[in-house]
């Protein structure tokens, strides 16, 4: 017998349709699932992606890859290699165990609706391998952390955290739900694998990959990269939906690549840029979260829209200011509430930290340097009260992260400003004017009520810290504090000015 050469078979093994002779083409595909809204359904025969993976291909490669894994982590378990890293560097690490492993399984229920729905046979079939690699990523990424359980009670939150109602697992299922579980399967291409996938998962899969090995965590560094690798391969399936969508219909293109780009930078902001400039010891920074933005996904973003005849998303300039400000006020919101957190987060402010912060940041002194003078008494004078929260901070109905963004004003100074808006005799309050506009946007969409919303409905009892902590999953073996309060003694000769009162102000 005679095999077939590869491509004598490959061009109709991936792309198997047919027509329909006993239901009607809407009855298999939806338009709410499938979504081709202006798009001639006829145009979708021309989806095509550039590698083109057998199914046998696939799994041998596959089967590699878990193989290397896998082999590096049983070696390094024999090792002490986990005690000699940094608790900085754990909470890195923490946090994206937490925030990850169950969102990797939210993109297999991705990956199937795209793998049933898209409307092309060739999409449906990268969709499916897609499916699979993230029930890898889900797998690799519970079993990892899982390892460290024995040793410490927060990397229990590796599986438990999207089960809870912690205020960062209402954030990112907002987000989440809003780009994976919704939309139908175009906007999903769009959102999914070109923007946050194409965009932005580069920043935490390969640079932060390159943070991990400086300080040492060859594991994780070993595990990320291992998920990288099939995020680069199923990322594809955005590129061709995009070239169809933009031919036929580019206002909506824009729209959905803007509103994904946006809530995928709220969160980078509020986890991947704490992690890197104060998490990460300081001599195992490779860059600045400024500079990983800049070089890992601005450039590239920009490029790729552009390239497919698309502009900069309306808010840019907004965007790119928010570079300078949203990751210090979330990371010390993040502290102020950290026992919110199922990490331990390091403030990450000593004096050479506070130098590469001005350096990397000229405004830094300005706008977070003397609020956190105010910490750093109240640590040295042992008012350890006073660092710690009496009730919530306001979080935006948007992105459901604090509303503490301080904008330049006319005047000179530097204000967290409220962007608010009366829908229906409800006021909403929104972190940044982006946030508001996509909430407008998007307002008969799926918006679930922030934890202050709860909170003021009377869901959270008791009504104080204890109810909150409670509500949220927290118990006090997992709660987050800072780990070693010893930064603060060498300001202990700080001069402090007496902080008077200005009439008005
Ligand atoms: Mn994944
Ligand atoms: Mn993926």
């Amino acid at each position: 017998m005679t095999l077939l050469k590869r491509e004598e078979w490959q061009h109709f093994v991936r792309d198997v349709d047919w027509t329909f002779a006993y239901v009607d083409d809407e009855a298999v595909f939806p338009e709410w699932h499938s979504g081709t809204g202006k798009v001639p359904r006829e145009a979708w025969l021309n989806w095509e992606e550039d590698y083109k993976v057998s199914y046998s291909e696939y799994v041998a490669t596959q089967r590699e890859k878990e193989g290397s894994a896998y082999a590096v982590k049983a070696a390094l378990q024999r090792s002490r290699a986990w005690e000699t890293l940094s608790e900085g560097w754990k909470s890195s690490t923490k946090m994206h165990f937490g925030g990850v492993t169950l969102v990797e399984y939210e993109a297999t229920l991705a990956e199937l609706k795209m793998a049933r729905f898209g409307l092309n046979g060739a999409w449906r079939n990268v969709a499916a391998f897609g499916a699979l690699d993230e029930i890898r990523h889900c797998q690799i990424t519970l079993f990892f952390g899982h390892e460290f359980v024995g040793k410490d009670p927060q990397y229990d939150w590796t599986q438990k955290m999207f089960h809870t109602d912690d205020w960062v697992a209402v954030s990112l299922r907002n987000l989440f739900d809003g780009m994976m579980v919704t939309p139908n399967v175009v906007d999903l291409a769009i959102q999914l694998p070109l923007t946050f996938e194409t965009g932005f998962t580069n920043l935490q899969f390969v640079a932060l990959s390159a943070d991990a090995l400086e300080s040492g965590d060859v594991n994780f560094a070993n595990m990320i990269s291992s998920i990288q690798t099939d995020e680069a391969r199923h990322a594809q399936q955005g590129g061709p939906t995009l070239e169809i969508l933009v031919e036929h219909d580019p206002i909506r293109a824009q729209w959905v690549i803007d509103k994904a780009f946006w809530g995928s930078a709220r969160a980078f902001a509020a986890l991947t840029g704490p992690a890197m400039d104060y998490y990460t010891p300081l001599e195992h920074r490779k860059q600045s979260y400024r500079e990983f933005m800049e070089e890992w996904i601005i450039d590239q973003f920009i490029r790729t829209i552009e390239d497919y005849g698309l502009r900069k998303p309306w808010f840019w300039d907004e965007f790119m200011k928010g570079l300078d400000t949203w990751h210090h006020a979330l990371h010390m919101g993040l502290w102020y509430w950290r026992p919110t957190l199922w990490w331990k987060p390091t403030a990450g402010v000593t004096r050479d930290e506070r130098d590469w912060l001005r350096e990397k940041y000229p405004n830094w002194e300005t706008v977070y340097g003397d609020k956190w003078d105010v910490i750093i008494d109240n640590v040295n004078s042992g008012n350890m009260e006073a660092t710690l929260p009496e009730t919530l901070p306001w979080l935006c109905s948007m992105c459901h992260l604090p509303c503490c963004n301080a904008t330049l004003g006319y005047d000179g100074r530097w204000r967290v400003r409220d962007y608010l808006l009366t829908h229906n005799g409800v006021t909403y309050h929104f972190c940044t004017a982006g946030c508001r506009q996509i909430w407008w946007k998007d307002r008969d969409n799926l918006n679930h009520p922030t934890v202050i919303d709860r909170f003021l409905a009377g869901e959270i009892q008791p009504m104080d810290v204890g109810g909150i902590l409670g509500y949220m999953g927290l118990t006090p073996d997992v709660m987050g504090d800072d780990p070693d309060y010893g930064w603060a003694a060498e300001y202990k000769d700080r001069i402090v000015t007496p902080r008077v009162p200005v009439a008005g102000a």
